[in-house]
């Protein structure tokens, strides 16, 4: 996977590539514009379907998440926000933060708390532990699970709980560490939508990753129309949400990066109270909501949860969700039914 990051990024510049065609509505003149771009960022592919008047506004887009990414993001850009505060893991100094990531980690330890500690941000040593970053969607076998001792003691140095954080300053505890993987590719949808609002965008749907915006419409009263990944086909959508304006899509799944060991799949979606991967019995699930960094929290909270507690987050911040289990049985809130549609086939 690490691999592939690197090469995505070193081919970002090749790959990304821009395209555009007039769109006429009957009768009138020259209405709009869509503009479609693919590049990578974040380790991911960005999709981006832009409608305006305006000029072209898609490499503007690759840089806003390229330098979220590299300035506040990443833990694994030395310059970065977070790896300045991970550096300072231990020191009895207060780091000041940023307003934009102190209100990420204000959302961040809001659902850390509601959830019970199921979503964590701090779970990054057990993370690395695993060696996530390694798996290739199944294919590194020689892989290994790391022994009960390890994962008990890499466990001291996670916990949200352990973190002193009040008034935009934090105290990081020695050995401790933030990574906003789970939430990245949603605050990257929620800057987005403020550029898109300044910019004063008609329409788009721009995807990072497993996090999706729609925004503003293409055309009077069409809704746009999202898929939802099927877990154990990715090829095809298991379903779709149609969707009017601003909203953020976000899926958090076993498919996206595992490996599987005697016939056991073991993903990257962690239950920080063991230290394991989520054993929920489920393969994926989507938030629909208000929020890019609320969807994608929620998305890996609620999978870590399973559906019962999952669904009780879910409803508690007004979201709607679809969880996908093992077996593929769907199972989604009164807010899903309203949007979600199930492909035939499935
Ligand atoms: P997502 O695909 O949005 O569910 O995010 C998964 C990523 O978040 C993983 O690759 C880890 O980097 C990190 N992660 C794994 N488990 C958790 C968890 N329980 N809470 C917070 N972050 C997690
Ligand atoms: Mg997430």
């Amino acid at each position: 996977m690490k691999r592939n990051i690197e090469k995505s990024l070193y081919i970002v510049a090749v790959c990304f590539f821009l395209s555009a065609y007039i769109v006429f509505a009957p009768g009138c003149a020259l209405k709009q514009v869509q503009y479609t771009a693919v590049g990578t960022a974040m380790g991911t592919v960005i999709t981006q379907h832009i409608y305006t008047k305006g000029e072209n506004i898609t490499g503007n887009i690759m840089e806003i998440i390229t330098s979220l990414e590299q300035d506040r993001l990443s833990y694994r850009v030395s310059e970065s926000e977070v790896s300045k505060i991970n550096a300072q893991a231990g020191s009895d100094l207060f780091i000041a933060l940023s307003k934009e990531l102190n209100d990420d980690l204000t959302t961040c330890f809001n659902v850390s708390t509601k959830s019970e500690g199921a979503f964590d941000i701090t779970v990054g040593p057990v993370t690395r532990l695993w060696n996530i970053d390694a798996w290739v969607s199944g294919e590194n076998t020689e892989q290994k699970i790391p022994e009960p001792e390890q994962i008990c003691s890499t466990l001291t140095h996670t916990g949200f709980d352990k973190i002193t954080y009040s008034d935009d300053q934090m105290l990081l505890p020695e050995g401790m560490s933030l990574d906003l993987g789970a939430v990245g590719k949603g605050i990257a949808c929620d800057r987005i939508a403020d550029y898109l609002d300044q910019e004063g965008i008609t329409g788009a749907v721009i995807s990072v990753g497993g996090s999706i915006l729609t925004y503003g419409e293409k055309e009077k009263g069409i809704l746009w129309t999202v898929g939802i990944v099927n877990p154990r086909n990715t090829e095809t959508p298991i379903g779709t949400v149609s969707l009017s304006g601003e909203w953020y899509v976000s899926t958090s799944g076993d498919y996206e990066r595992y490996m599987e060991v005697d016939g056991k799949r073991y993903h990257h979606i962690m239950d920080p109270h063991t230290g394991y991967p989520a054993d929920s019995g489920l393969s994926s699930v989507t938030i629909v909501c208000k929020s890019g960094i609320l969807s994608d929290a929620l998305s890996t909270a609620c999978f870590v949860l399973g559906e019962k507690e999952g669904m009780e987050l879910a409803d508690y911040y007004d979201a709607a969700v679809l969880f996908v289990d093992i077996e593929g049985k769907l199972v989604m809130n009164s807010a899903m039914e309203k949007i979600f549609r199930q492909t035939k086939e499935n």
